[in-house]
């Protein structure tokens, strides 16, 4: 799979050179690159961004900038890009779409700033061939910049890529894998810490007992996460 992701802040991106999306990235299992938005102005400022017509506060992201920048890199695309435009106003993303992406074969970041970017990069590129266009969100809060959240996106993307995880049987029953539903609570050594023990029937060696355990503790949790939501 390739990503790209594009940005006025390039050095967000260096922790996707640690643990296993370094490892994939370094195995060829992705192929990342960082493009900086400022490499596309054509002034001397590298402006990207002018004062918002209508009036208000803050700066929005230049289409023109946003055009050339997302045009250069399809010009390379072989095959369907998804642009992945960041933005608090997006679908929010679920790791049902982190699955839907996991197949996508490059996924392409549009990582806004300041009030964002320019509406009509969004409706012009949903009107191209050989792309689909998603505005997402990571949640219900603003961040400063897209970069957090194309991270968040790259890493829960990439470890459902099979080779990425050591060992695939940790994706089975992962939380989210089901709208709703988290996982059990975890338990290792030692048995005994600070006065609190591992539920006896983790040691049991029962392994009915144990799986019928582990579904109402998940039943149990997945209750809680689903109460505190609402
Ligand atoms: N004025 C915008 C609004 O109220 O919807 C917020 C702009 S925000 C300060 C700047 C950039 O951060 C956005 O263009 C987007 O790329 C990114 N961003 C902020 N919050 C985000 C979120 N929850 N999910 C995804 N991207 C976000």
């Amino acid at each position: 799979m390739k990503i790209t992701a594009i940005t006025i802040f390039p050095d967000y991106f260096a922790p996707l050179q640690l643990s296993l999306i370094g490892k994939a990235s370094q195995g060829g299992v992705i192929e990342l690159r960082i493009l900086n938005l400022r490499d596309f102005t054509t002034d001397s400022h590298h402006t990207v961004d002018d004062t918002p017509y209508g009036g208000g506060a803050g700066m929005v992201m230049k289409p023109e900038v946003w055009g050339d920048a997302i045009d250069s890199v399809l010009a390379e695309a072989v095959g369907i890009a998804d642009l992945v435009i960041l933005t608090p106003a997006g679908k929010k993303f679920t790791q049902a779409i982190a699955t839907q992406f996991s197949k996508a074969e490059h996924l392409i970041f549009a990582c806004g700033r300041y009030e964002g970017i320019d509406s009509r990069v969004t409706t012009f590129y949903q009107n191209q061939k050989n792309l689909r266009v998603h505005e997402v969100s990571i949640g219900d809060y603003v961040l400063n910049g897209g970069e957090v959240a194309a991270l968040a996106i790259t890493e829960a993307v990439v470890r459902l890529i099979p080779g990425v995880i050591g060992n695939p049987d940790s994706l089975v029953e992962e939380s989210h894998n089901q709208a709703g539903v988290v996982e059990y609570p975890a338990f290792t050594k030692p048995p005994e810490w600070r006065g609190l023990k591992v539920p006896e029937i983790l040691t049991s060696g029962n392994h009915g007992a144990i799986a019928n355990w582990r579904a109402e503790q998940a039943e149990i949790r997945s209750q809680n996460a689903n109460r505190e939501q609402e």
